[in-house]
């Protein structure tokens, strides 16, 4: 793995940071790149280019020449695509982003990494989800053999992207690989998401809204562990092939919150955050339930989830954005921007 390159879209966004950190860890050269939606920042970038082996270009994953040239520059051997316009609520009010970034671009990225596969071999990683999988009831688990049937224009954009991935892989032979995973927490999340927005809201002594009855459940999993699953199915995943990540803790979106404002009122010592909390009318077309079987990960690629940690890694976030206030107030400043 030393001496080899990975380039990593969405590398200013939340796992796309977090990756590029283990990736610098284990000793592989990181191109980043990222065009700076209202998501990405630089302050997710300070952490990584303090490191000599970190280079980071300001690149739409639309540009394909550009991409492509960055492919031969640095010689890479693994192309991860985390670039994606992310919130399910945003792609209600205007989907067209979403088609643009995370269908059009994977395409775009799809085309770079074709042209340079003949000059040297790479393998493309699409970052998907589990949304892909449309919704369970209360007992269902999806995987790697389940249909998609997503139901939101962004579960929509990320399906469809899914879709040209497998096609470059059956047509033109390119080396790729998909991970399916579930809902991602831990700290540089942006705070349009449930479980910053909850921590902000509860700091800021704001509403905290939740859907419907709060009554949705969600599999969570914490960042590192997803980027380590990242790695395993980079480094041993079949091509052609896709693998699902859960973390096991499965949570109503009311659970969750109640237990943040917990924390929150843990932390600072003071009065009842669970009284800020406000039921809202529900997100359209709300999938009740994601709940994920990873057992080919598991048997596969030897994907180990962490256990028994949830209450503990959830406690540490909440403490990471209370210690983060700057860093919570300039991407809550973002997305009021964007
Ligand atoms: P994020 O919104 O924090 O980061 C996305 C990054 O992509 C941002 O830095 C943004 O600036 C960048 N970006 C967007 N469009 C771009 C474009 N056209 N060109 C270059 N950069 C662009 O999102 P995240 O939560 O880190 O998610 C990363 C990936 O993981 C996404 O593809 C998402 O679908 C997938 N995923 C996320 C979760 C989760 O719970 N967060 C779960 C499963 C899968």
């Amino acid at each position: 793995m030393e001496g080899q390159v990975i380039l990593v879209t969405g590398a200013a966004g939340f796992i796309g940071s977090h990756f590029c950190e283990m990736a610098l860890e284990k000793h592989f050269k990181v191109i980043g790149i990222d065009n700076f939606t209202y998501a990405g920042s630089r302050e997710n970038l300070e952490r990584l280019e303090a490191q000599k082996n970190f280079f980071f270009f300001k690149v739409d994953i639309g540009q394909s020449e550009e991409v492509y040239k960055l492919l031969q520059e640095f010689s890479v051997d693994y192309l991860i695509n985390f670039a994606a316009e992310t919130h399910v609520d945003n792609s209600i009010q205007n989907p067209l982003p979403f088609l643009q970034s995370n269908v059009s671009g994977s395409v775009s990225l799809l085309m770079a990494a074709d042209r340079f596969k003949s000059k040297k071999h790479i393998r493309y990683v699409q970052i998907s989800t589990d949304e892909v999988y449309g919704e369970l009831g209360a007992r269902d688990f999806f995987s790697e053999t389940n249909s998609y049937l997503p139901n939101s224009p962004y579960s929509a954009s990320k399906a469809s992207a899914d879709h040209f991935v497998n096609a470059w892989h059956r047509t033109y032979g390119l080396d790729t690989v998909i991970t399916n995973c579930s809902n991602n927490f831990g700290p540089f999340q942006g705070v349009e998401k449930l479980i910053p927005k909850t921590i902000y809201n509860s700091l800021k002594g704001l509403p905290i809204p939740v859907y419907g009855a709060g009554k949705n459940i969600r599999d969570w999993i914490y960042v590192t562990k997803h980027c380590q699953g990242i790695f395993l199915a980079m480094t041993l995943g079949r091509k052609g092939e896709s693998y699902c990540f859960g973390g096991e803790n499965e949570f109503t979106n009311l659970d969750i919150v109640r237990s943040i404002c917990g924390f929150v009122d843990k932390l600072s010592g003071s009065t009842n955050r669970h009284d800020l909390i406000q039921f809202v009318a529900d997100r359209p077309g709300h999938d009740f339930r994601y709940a994920i079987d990873h057992s080919k990960a598991k048997k596969e690629l030897s994907f180990d989830p962490e256990k028994n940690r949830f209450l503990l890694n959830l406690e540490q976030t909440v403490k990471w954005y209370c210690e983060n206030l700057s860093w919570m107030e300039n991407s809550f400043l973002r997305t009021q921007k964007k």
